[in-house]
């Protein structure tokens, strides 16, 4: 019999501790690379996107790694049940505690018990709002645990017990966290050294500095009757990160009074 468990460069699978860990890996890591532990009951689901592009070769290059738990081997019976129906009734079934706690416990070996070196997370609607300052922070620890959702999502008691922080992707609902935790694992990894080629880039984006980035444009000079702005062909270097900034300040005063209000009480 032939194993045709999918195998990706740079992947660190992590069984349940009844069983040896599995190295999954042919790539050496770098030392002290950054690495993202991710439970999840669909360890099948990673790398996912994170496989590919720039995170995907970065990955390969063993400047992080991904590490994936399966919950389900934690689960509890002959069936490995993971959930059970909420306390007080309702619709739906709730991640048990004692099953996402040996979870925890397997995702904390060899990690720092300090929070800010080593955030543990909770994907949730209801946590606070990801955004660009979360990325940076995440990304100037050695790692992070990422808590995937299924079904209603977890006992309380479990997140309370581990202090576990919440973030949510966005206010809307997915149907399980894995999702959410490739978007945030993306938005961390590209701010690591070496992983963009070009550092720069991630200096003058959007939200680096509380404004939305200023438009693009590139050939041909003139498409569908359209022009690219004179003063970016004009070669004047200073009026052309003059321009940028001003369109910067247009587009996010337009687009999020938020930001803008934000970025304004901070420059005055
Ligand atoms: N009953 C929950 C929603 C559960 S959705 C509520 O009303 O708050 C199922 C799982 O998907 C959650 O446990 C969570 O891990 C994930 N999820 C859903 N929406 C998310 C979001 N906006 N950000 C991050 N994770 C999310």
């Amino acid at each position: 019999m032939s194993d045709d468990t999918p195998r990706s460069h740079g992947r660190l699978a992590i069984s349940a501790s009844l069983r040896p860990r599995e190295l999954m890996t042919d790539t050496p890591m770098l030392r002290g690379a950054w690495r993202a532990r991710i439970i999840t009951l669909l360890p099948e689901a990673f790398p996912g996107t994170l496989g590919l592009s720039l995170t995907g070769k970065a990955l390969q290059e063993g400047r992080w790694a991904l590490e994936t738990i399966d919950l389900r081997p934690f689960g509890i019976g002959k069936h490995r049940n993971v959930d059970d129906t909420p306390a007080g009734g309702g619709a739906g079934m709730v991640l048990r505690a004692d099953v996402v706690a040996r979870a925890f416990d397997e995702a904390a070996i060899g990690t720092p018990i300090d929070r800010a070196r080593w955030p543990v997370v909770y994907l949730s609607p209801r946590g606070r709002r990801f955004d660009q300052a979360t990325a940076r922070r995440w990304a100037g620890a050695e790692g992070v645990t990422l808590l995937c959702g299924r079904f209603e999502g977890v006992d309380q008691r479990v997140l309370d017990h581990y202090a576990v922080e919440e973030v949510s992707l966005g206010d809307f609902v997915l149907t399980g966290g894995e999702i959410a935790a490739q978007a945030m694992i993306d938005a961390a990894v590209r701010l690591l050294p070496g992983v963009l080629g070009n550092a720069a880039s991630t200096e003058e984006e959007s939200h680096s500095h509380g404004l939305l980035e200023h438009p693009h444009y590139t050939r041909p000079a003139v498409w569908e009757g359209r022009e690219i702005p004179a003063v970016l062909t004009s070669g004047d270097h200073a009026a052309v990160d003059r321009w940028r900034r001003a369109e910067a300040e247009r587009i996010t005063r337009e687009r999020r009074p938020d930001l803008w209000t934000a970025y304004s009480s901070r420059a005055d």
